[in-house]
């Protein structure tokens, strides 16, 4: 087995936004040859976090909405220095890392199963960092 590391950067548009970045970690994945293993995505910030879950459009657009009515307040202490306290409390509830299998070289994703970014303040650009653990096709 063998350990590698790279990083992808991911660039929100707005504030709040769910991005699919399956094809991007999976171009990664053929980049290093791992035919067989584990795959780790790290978001490297407080408030961008990680999702594991169907890619299709009116969802990824109700994502946005739940998180924007559940995260509507204001008056946050943190929010007299920075105005992003929701953000980071809704990031640390969702998460910010996957644990992704490694199939035959493939992300071995579910049929409706996609990797999404969700930014919780943007827009900005994101450094996520991606472990990946695992070993490649035997010649
Ligand atoms: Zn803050």
């Amino acid at each position: 087995l063998d350990v590698y590391s790279l990083s992808i950067q991911v660039r929100s548009g707005k504030r709040i936004e769910v991005k699919d970045i399956t094809e991007e970690v999976q171009a990664k994945l053929e980049e290093l040859g791992i035919y067989d293993g584990v795959l780790f995505l790290f978001s490297l910030h407080t408030t961008s976090t990680l999702i594991l879950n169907e890619g299709e459009l009116g969802l990824m657009e109700d994502v946005e909405r739940w998180v924007k009515e559940a995260f509507t307040r204001h008056d946050y202490q943190h929010d007299r220095i920075d105005r992003n306290a929701a953000a980071h409390i809704a990031a640390s509830i969702i998460g910010n890392s996957l644990v992704i299998p490694v199939e035959r070289g493939r992300l071995a994703l579910g049929t409706w199963q996609r990797i999404l970014h969700l930014e919780l303040d943007g827009p900005r650009m994101r450094t996520l960092l991606v472990k990946v653990i695992g070993r490649r096709k035997e010649e």
